[in-house]
């Protein structure tokens, strides 16, 4: 760096990247179909980045630098391990004749190839996003493989806006890599962080050459317990961004922490010689000592994350308002940003036009935190400037508190008035007896997660319900054809506790929020989850409560299709707020024992109309866990106790059926255990049923399904296979707790690979069944 640059006054840590309608989804999408060529998805994503930075122009990001490059094809992980030459070998030669990756190779990292399984996918930090994780062997040698994220630059500057580049930070980029599989078993990714600084080094160097004055780094991994420890960490930390500020001819370097607090490692982070520091203030809170602060900080810019950039809801200005101000006593003047990327929130609630008018002038989706920022910012410097804007919004947050449906005193009574009971069952052994006698099911029971695959038939009836060319009678009458001809498919394919299929459902926590009082859903609000693949979450802002039943008729229908046991579906309560947008007004074990009573009522509702197996789905139960490990503990006794009160009016003789989408169990299996429900099913086909370990390190008591059929792939099991997961499972849990089933639900498979899967299944659970005798 030559001369000091300023930082821009009002900025956002990014954008949402697949588009206003989701174009670069669909144009990713319709290439990899093979129906159009390279240059026409080029010349699409062109149009997606043009149509961003002239809409955050419009919006007043007029600084320099302060719109961020936050596009995209698939990933920002794999872009930036893309840059860095960190392209697992076992995909062979993906690199071109320059050394260069190509959007095919890097399609390839993301979807695997016949020969190859894609890169892992996890979670992005404690949001419903996934990443793709990057690959390290200890004989890796980094070097540069892309110039995308250089060009990307080059093409905005030339149509007229400097923007600032982005790369996930180095120490961030290890942390979330995994060693690759023929590595050591002491080998950490962490280790190779001295050999990728010269790369890092030298793409800054790059992107300076091109004309960039800024560069953000993300190091949101510095805002998590993880598995090295805090001195390390610290140390790390330091090494990296020393020798990135050595580099000669780089751009100022923002480094940004979103996603929590740094605590202790503030101190050390905002000394580092990087010339912006992005700190969330918005989940965090202001740090205790702001003269340390001030000393540490020294002459460089202090970039405060005001505007949350993960949930929807409007900026309470004052609030923010007051932590500048506090900032500004202390001698510190900020500049203004996102908590962290707004790729999270959809677009513009603007375009949300059949919302009730009042509840949309309580969102504020990306486009309006980009004004949160700006009006946040002209405060900063001259407070009286922001005064009408910052009244609006307490005027606005004022009426939401007093809105209709925000607080229902029918729904606070009933909470208030639970007690201890409300939350237990009767001891298992005695539910055991009482659902046996019920139920009188064989060793080794085969059922499955729920979901039949969701045929083009399904959603195109789907559609023209909404479009009004069905009524409800004709959809539910196809709806009905559905779920008979899925009972007739498990009938014949011999297993005993059947599903509906849920083929009337368009998403299993959206299903929900249509059906209950206090949500609304939007037209446009899609967010990426990975890839092309996005979600629309629900939008959770009053008192939940159930007006009427929602499920029953549809499980009573199936029930009266067979004499099997058939189980009614629910979703849990920490899932549907996980995978919506919550209010934020109250805290979230509110929200969530709202909306497990309703849910208790729907599980009356369907013991009474015969139901006698009920699954209540917690995929999500992980995904909320707390970055901050002492902040896990309280999070796992208010989700536990909210599945709990969901399920804890069912009758003895009724099976509680729960279903995990993962199968990292070590950390929450006391959690696990804590639901209390009779069985449990679980991921574990990929992972080769290492949860049977866990399982049975842990004495789990209870009903256990570990997944034999890993339905994220459209591969077909063979039996032998089967078997011998089930053989490695009995030799862990005892043949009497153990169920046969698939590790998740079959939506988006195609019916001739589930059909023989679940065969082999069938087919795999009697030889099993037979070796045991
Ligand atoms: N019952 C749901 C299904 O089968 C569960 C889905 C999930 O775990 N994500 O589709
Ligand atoms: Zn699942």
């Amino acid at each position: 760096m030559t001369e000091t640059k300023t930082f821009p006054a009002a900025s956002i840590l990014g954008y949402p990247r697949i588009g206003r309608r989701r174009e670069l989804k669909k144009a990713v999408e319709a290439y990899w179909a093979g129906k159009i060529s390279l240059a026409a998805l080029d010349t699409a994503a062109k149009e997606v980045q043009l149509t961003t930075i002239n809409r955050l122009r419009d919006l007043g990001l007029v600084e320099p630098h302060a719109v961020p490059g936050s596009f995209s094809y698939y990933d920002h992980v794999l872009d930036t391990a893309a840059h860095l030459g960190a392209i697992p070998s076992r995909f062979g030669q993906l690199l071109d004749d320059d050394g260069q990756l190509s959007l095919d190779g890097y399609f390839t990292l993301a979807r695997g190839s016949a020969q190859q399984q894609p890169l892992e996918m996890t979670k992005w930090f404690d949001s419903n996003y996934h990443y793709l994780v990057p690959e390290i062997s200890p004989d890796i040698r980094f070097s540069i493989t892309s110039n995308r994220a250089v060009e990307e630059f080059e093409f905005a500057l030339a149509n007229g806006v400097q923007t600032r580049p982005y790369l996930v930070g180095p120490v961030t980029f290890l942390l979330l890599s995994k060693a690759a599989d023929d590595a050591p078993a002491d080998f950490s990714p962490l280790s190779k962080l001295e050999e990728l600084l010269p790369v890092y080094r030298e793409l800054l160097r790059r992107f300076a050459a091109a004309g960039a004055e800024w560069i953000q780094l993300d190091e949101p991994a510095l805002v998590v317990d993880g598995e090295v420890p805090a001195a390390e960490l610290a140390e790390a930390v330091r090494l990296a961004y020393r020798v990135l500020a050595e580099g000669q001819d780089r751009p100022g370097i923002l480094l940004s922490s979103p996603y929590g607090t740094l605590g202790d490692l503030l101190e050390t982070v905002a000394a580092l010689p990087v010339e912006a520091l992005q700190i969330d203030l918005f989940k965090g809170a202001l740090p205790e000592d702001l003269s340390a602060l001030k000393a540490a900080l020294a002459d460089k810019t202090l970039v405060a994350g005001l505007v949350d950039g993960h949930n929807i809801w409007r900026n309470d200005l004052a609030a923010s308002a007051r932590k500048i101000e506090a900032l500004r006593s202390a001698g510190i003047k900020p500049a203004i940003s996102t908590s962290t990327s707004t790729f999270h929130v959809p677009h513009d609630a603007d375009e949300e036009t059949q919302l009730d008018e009042q509840l949309r002038s309580w969102l504020a989706f990306a486009d309006q935190k980009v004004t949160e920022v700006i009006t946040l910012a002209r405060y900063a410097t001259d407070p009286a400037a922001a005064a009408a804007e910052i009244a609006e919004a307490s005027e606005i947050i004022a009426t939401r508190a007093q809105a209709p449906g925000v607080q229902r005193s029918e729904v606070r009574s009933r909470l208030a008035a639970l007690g201890p009971a409300d939350f237990e069952r009767e001891d298992y052994a005695i539910r055991a007896r009482a659902q046996q006698e019920e139920l009188n099911l064989p060793v080794l029971p085969t059922t499955t997660i729920g979901s039949f695959p969701q045929t083009k038939e399904i959603r195109s009836a789907r559609a023209r319900a909404n479009r009004g060319e069905l009524n409800a009678e004709q959809y539910q009458q196809l709806m009905r054809e559905e779920i008979q001809r899925v009972v007739d498919l498990q009938e014949n394919l011999g297993f005993d506790v059947l599903v509906h299929g849920e083929p009337e459902r368009n998403d299993m926590v959206q299903y929900f929020a249509e059906n209950l009082e206090g949500f609304d859903v939007t037209i446009h609000g899609w967010v990426q989850s990975y890839g092309s693949r996005c979600t629309r979450p629900s939008i959770l802002w009053g008192d939940v409560t159930r007006s009427s039943a929602i499920t029953v008729e549809w499980a009573a229908f199936a029930q009266s299709l067979t004499e099997k046991p058939m189980k009614g579906m629910l979703t849990g309560p920490v899932t549907i707020l996980a995978w919506s947008f919550v209010r934020d007004d109250q805290p979230l074990q509110q929200t969530a024992n709202q909306v497990a009573l309703a849910l208790r009522d729907e599980i009356a509702d369907l013991e009474t109309a015969g139901i006698k197996i009920i699954q209540v789905d917690e995929p999500a139960l992980r995904e909320l866990l707390p970055l901050r490990k002492a902040d896990q503990p309280e999070y796992l006794d208010w989700s536990v106790k909210a599945f709990r009160l969901a399920t804890s009016g069912a009758a003895s003789g009724t099976q509680v059926h729960t279903h995990l989408c993962y199968s990292e169990f070590g950390v929450v299996i006391d959690a696990i255990d804590g639901l209390d429900a009779d069985v449990t099913s679980i991921e574990a086909a990929r992972s080769r049923m290492e949860v049977v370990n866990d399982l049975e390190h842990h004495g789990f008591g209870r009903g256990v399904g570990p997944g034999v059929y890993d339905i994220h792939s459209p591969r077909v099991p063979g039996e032998a296979e089967v078997t011998e997961l089930l053989r490695t499972a009995v030799n862990h849990v005892p043949a009497r707790q153990l169920w046969v089933n698939p590790d998740c639900g079959l939506k988006t498979r195609g019916y001739a690979e589930t059909e023989e899967s679940l065969r082999n299944l069938v087919a795999a659970t009697r030889e099993m069944r037979a070796e045991l005798v």
